[in-house]
């Protein structure tokens, strides 16, 4: 859906642009269109195309698929260009482990890009801790594996190019490697939404598997969307892609009804259910704060036993119905430039 939209919707505006440059040009006073009017020199061909894409890159920003996508501190491009010092297909089991003080990372990679990934994963530990309200001593370090590039991973792990990583409760462990994935992710955002499954595992124990898929997977991608800014992570940020993914939806009618999303199983879970789960977690924490108050109640219900519809309806304290009201009407107004923030 995502990725539709986003080659759909760039592919019309360059349409319409083109058209644009092969029309006659707008008379201008005296000065011809080949010249510029401000430097009176005459307009390269390069030129035209610099002024094309700049007005693409406006038209973009104005339907919200372009500006500042990420503002996450990166990894500095010298270490993260660093050659292995392990021999091609070494099994990451065999590689020495780096440890921080929550995590334990196996890697194939050069040891320092691992930890500049491990310092981001301990910025992210200390967000889960606070938003899950945890603050137990760690009985093992959580566990990640990181191959050196996706296609180690995909050959090693037996994974398409479709998988960025993946978190097994069986051993608790996150999986995944150095490089992009898909338009928009990559190591970070894998890891911070793998990470949050694990996060989650610690939290809610034995009960894990059993939460309700939406509070699981809308959790992990909130996580995901947060932005790391070299010391701490900050979990206001908007994806600019699911949110126009609902509000388009609402708008058009099309949407899922919250009392259907929130009993839709994981393999059920579609990119646009992710889209919703995310939008529906972040209406609840950054609406109001008694919203807030009330999903930290239903997420402690969640942890603790089994908790479907009747326990999401007893927690809320009103019909789902009238929740979604509240949920459609602020979602709609919600403008990825203007973050709500009470307390980040
Ligand atoms: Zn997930």
């Amino acid at each position: 859906m995502t990725g539709t939209l986003r080659r759909l919707l760039p592919a019309a505006l360059l349409a319409a642009l083109v058209l644009v440059a092969m029309a006659p040009p707008v008379a201008s006073g005296d000065v011809p269109d080949r010249y510029d009017p401000k430097t009176e020199r005459p307009v390269s061909a390069r030129d035209k195309i610099k002024l094309i894409e700049k007005e693409y890159e406006k038209l973009l920003k104005k339907v919200g698929l372009s500006g500042p996508k990420r503002r996450s501190v990166e990894i500095d491009p010298k270490i993260a260009a660093l050659p292995s010092p392990y021999e091609p297909g070494t099994p990451i089991s065999q590689t020495e482990a780096i440890e921080t003080e929550h995590y334990r990372f196996r890697s194939d990679a050069h040891p320092k890009l691992v930890e500049a990934y491990a310092r981001q994963m301990e910025a992210f530990y200390d967000k889960f801790c606070d938003a899950f309200s945890f603050d137990k001593e760690l009985e093992k370090k959580s566990e990640i594996w990181l191959y050196r590039d996706k296609d180690t991973f995909m050959k090693r792990e037996n994974k398409g190019a479709n998988v960025g990583g993946f978190y097994q409760p069986g051993n608790r462990r996150v999986t995944a490697y150095h490089g992009k994935f898909g338009m928009s992710s990559d190591t970070r955002t894998v890891l911070a939404h793998e990470g949050t499954h694990q996060f989650q595992h610690l939290v809610a124990s034995g009960i894990f598997q059993q939460a309700p898929t939406w509070i699981i997977e809308g959790l992990a991608v909130y996580f995901e969307s947060a932005r790391y800014d070299g010391k701490k992570v900050h979990i206001n940020e908007i994806p600019r892609d699911r949110l126009m993914v609902v509000q388009r939806a609402i708008k058009a009618g099309n949407y899922v009804p919250i009392r259907e999303l929130i009993e839709v199983p994981q393999p059920k879970f579609t990119g646009f259910h992710y889209a919703h789960a995310w939008s529906v977690i972040y209406w609840f924490v950054w609406s109001h704060k008694k919203n807030r108050t009330v999903f930290t109640k239903y997420w402690d219900m969640c942890r603790q036993r089994k908790a479907g519809r009747k326990e999401f309806e007893k927690a809320i304290g009103v019909e789902i119905d009238e929740l979604e009201e509240h949920w459609k009407e602020w979602v709609l107004k919600l403008n990825p430039n203007r973050k709500p923030s009470f307390d980040d």
